[in-house]
């Protein structure tokens, strides 16, 4: 179904917006911009102060990701989505079929990403409580996943963290 891949997409661009600005540092404007378009969201030029509110917003959604209580992360859910701006509305455009955009239809581009980067955690939260959501399970690594797979069961942001962790494992058995 093209509207789940459409969702997928989203929760992916949140997970590498959250990645680029708490963890790699590789949040200049040009490698934001970068990010945007690959995730499916138009490029368009933003401002330095723009970005600025990107990282903001980056840093604004790690806590849900590091959130051990599904209490905490639904209150961090609720009180972002009375605080941004919401208007909802089906839209067509570039290709996607049907969909609904979240935020008011006059709103910019950094409002449609605050807007539907939020409702897809929420909706992935409504459907998985926290099991889809997480900090990388390998040792050193602080990089945030989201799992949008019907499988469900990742807990590495990465093939590389998930055979380094394998391996570590396999060596620590072997010694004992
Ligand atoms: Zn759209
Ligand atoms: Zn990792």
């Amino acid at each position: 179904m093209p509207t789940t891949g459409y969702r997928s997409q989203g929760v992916a661009a949140a997970v590498a917006l959250v990645n680029a600005v708490t963890v790699t540092g590789d949040d200049g404007d040009e490698a934001l911009r970068a990010l945007l378009r690959e995730h499916g969201f138009a490029w368009r030029e933003f401002t330095p102060e723009e970005a600025g509110l990107y990282r903001d917003w980056a840093r604004t959604l790690r806590p849900f990701f590091e959130a051990a209580e599904l209490a905490d992360a639904v209150a961090l859910l609720n009180e972002l989505l009375l605080r941004i701006p919401m208007n909802p509305h089906l839209s067509v455009h570039d290709g996607h079929g049907l969909h609904l955009h979240y935020a008011p239809p006059s709103a910019g581009l950094l409002a449609r990403f605050r807007a539907s980067t939020l409702m897809w955690l929420a909706a992935l939260v409504c459907e998985h409580g926290l099991g889809r959501t997480g900090v990388c399970a390998a040792q050193g690594c602080a990089r945030v996943y989201a799992d949008t797979s019907r499988a469900g069961r990742r807990r590495f942001c990465s093939e590389s963290c998930a055979n380094r962790t394998n391996v570590a494992a396999f060596r620590a058995r072997r010694r004992m």
